[in-house]
């Protein structure tokens, strides 16, 4: 008992909490990177990417934040997460599925009013037939493939859509799409590309709006930005492109628990495999997140974690609920177990440590494990 009220002590403010990792989310450096973003992109509209559980951070925190700062366009990948939040938003908030009309899910979407992104003719088809039955039009994206061989219609297909009475008549097309394949690589020849193929595929609907900038093409010319833009990593603090790692602001900080403190001696190993072995007498300190938390395994003797600004490195391999750190940099009075190190945060980026992991932001944000405590901070207050 003693030892758990010296750690709860150590934890100021959270008595009750003996999670491993704590997860501080930042509504108001998202709220910051949206204004920056939709500023940036004037008079063009923003509609902001919440897939995923908005890239592991909470969709319906996210998007109350998001609209209460003037979003009103949300992009979902699928059905089931924009049915999610549809319920605790004002109906006037359109809500998109941007993996398209799933068999099975034409009634709900209608009945809800969320929009699907029409990703086939057969979609499209599909759609039509639900809006002629029940007499009414309904609204959708037309999503065009301009080069990714990924989602979408061709110019042909396209083509044949806008020609259609009976589509035109039961479909009111909201906007038309396209998504860009390289767009955090500015100078890519794709880019220009793409755009010049999406030009010629949206003037099949004339005076529709057009939406094709991921966070990368807001990064881009203005001519990219067309007239609604779809960022996600951005929001979230992801660099746009490697250039522009300061145009937006850190969203995340996890800390990781110490749970044991070790001296070992020259000739000792560390972790499975004994992949690391100690040269000097050094301190090894052992901390409660691991893969399962959804740190990178590929983060085993390398990569760090830090501590007052002091780079910690990883030795040994990633176990699935703890990590070991070389904590010899810091004084011994340092860090005593129970006390938290930086895992994200001031010291180390999401995209630093997706390099390091030979990953990317977005694949270290939803990989984020469920076992942290998680906060939501917005200006001073937390919750
Ligand atoms: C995920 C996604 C986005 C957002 O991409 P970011 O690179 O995170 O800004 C935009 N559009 C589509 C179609 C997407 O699938």
């Amino acid at each position: 008992m003693g030892e758990l009220i010296g750690i709860a002590d150590r934890s100021a403010g959270c008595a009750m909490d003996m999670a491993g990792g704590r997860l501080f989310v930042d509504l108001a450096a998202i709220r910051w990177n949206y204004l920056a973003l939709a500023q940036r992109v004037a008079p063009a509209a923003l509609g902001a990417v919440v897939k995923a559980n908005a890239y592991g951070l909470g969709a319906l925190p996210v998007v109350r934040t998001l609209a209460a700062a003037g979003c009103d366009r949300f992009f979902f990948a699928h059905l089931s997460e924009a049915l999610a939040v549809r319920g605790e938003i004002p109906a006037a908030y359109r809500l998109y599925v941007l993996n398209g009309l799933m068999p099975g899910g034409e009634e709900l979407c209608a009945d809800t009013g969320i929009v699907p992104v029409l990703n086939s003719v057969e979609q499209a088809r599909r759609w039509q037939a639900v809006a002629q039955a029940r007499g009414v039009v309904l609204p959708a994206v037309v999503q065009f493939d301009s080069g990714m061989s990924r989602l979408g219609v061709s110019l042909d297909e396209g083509a044949a859509l806008a020609g259609d009475a009976g589509f035109s008549a039961n479909v009111a097309i909201d906007f038309v799409m396209s998504h860009l394949a390289c767009a955090d690589e500015p100078d890519h020849a794709a880019n220009p590309a793409q755009r010049e193929l999406f030009t010629r595929q949206s003037v099949l609907f004339p005076g529709k709006p057009r939406a094709l900038a991921n966070s990368g093409g807001v990064f881009l010319d203005r001519g990219f930005h067309a007239d609604i833009v779809r960022p996600g990593i951005a929001l979230y603090g992801g660099a746009p492109n490697p250039a522009q790692a300061h145009a937006v602001r850190p969203v995340v900080q996890l800390d990781a628990r110490i749970i044991q403190l070790r001296t070992l001696q020259p000739d000792a190993h560390v972790g499975y495999g004994y992949s690391h072995r100690v040269t000097t007498p050094s301190r090894i300190a052992t901390i409660a997140v691991g893969y399962a938390d959804g740190w990178p395994r590929s983060l085993g003797n390398k990569g760090a974690a830090y501590h007052a600004g002091i780079r910690l490195p990883i030795v040994g391999r990633v176990s699935m609920d703890s990590i070991t750190i070389d904590i010899s940099a810091l004084p011994e009075w340092a860090l005593a177990p129970g006390d938290w190190v930086e895992l994200l945060g001031p010291s180390q980026s999401i995209d630093q440590v997706a390099a390091d992991a030979g990953t990317i932001s977005y694949e270290i944000l939803t990989s984020l494990g469920q076992r942290y405590d998680r906060f939501y901070r917005d200006g001073g207050v937390t919750e």
